[in-house]
């Protein structure tokens, strides 16, 4: 019997359950946080909403990115990522 399996996910800045195709996967590359577009990179992710609130949320909580990496990520490197997604998209939107 097939089921609507959807996976779920804990945002990382407010804490929120949620399908995992509404949040942002967050993996580690080449010792690099890179964000997973397609959800197909391999090893553990983090996960955090759309919304440029969490990214501020997570900012404020030194080491919590590398911490659910299971990396251990100097701050610099986590902020430094984390201010790269709050950069406004160019587009239209
Ligand atoms: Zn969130």
């Amino acid at each position: 019997m097939r089921t609507n399996h959807v996976p779920i996910r804990t945002c990382l800045g407010c804490g929120q359950r949620r399908q995992k195709g509404e949040l942002v996967r967050i993996v580690i590359k080449d010792k690099a946080l890179m964000v997973d577009e397609g959800g197909r990179l391999p090893g553990r992710g983090a996960y955090l909403c759309h919304c440029t609130e969490c990214v501020h949320r997570l900012l404020k909580k030194k080491g919590r990115l590398s911490y659910a990496l299971r990396a251990a990520l100097p701050h610099a490197v986590e902020e430094g990522f984390l201010r790269d997604l709050l950069l406004p998209e160019v587009g239209e939107g």
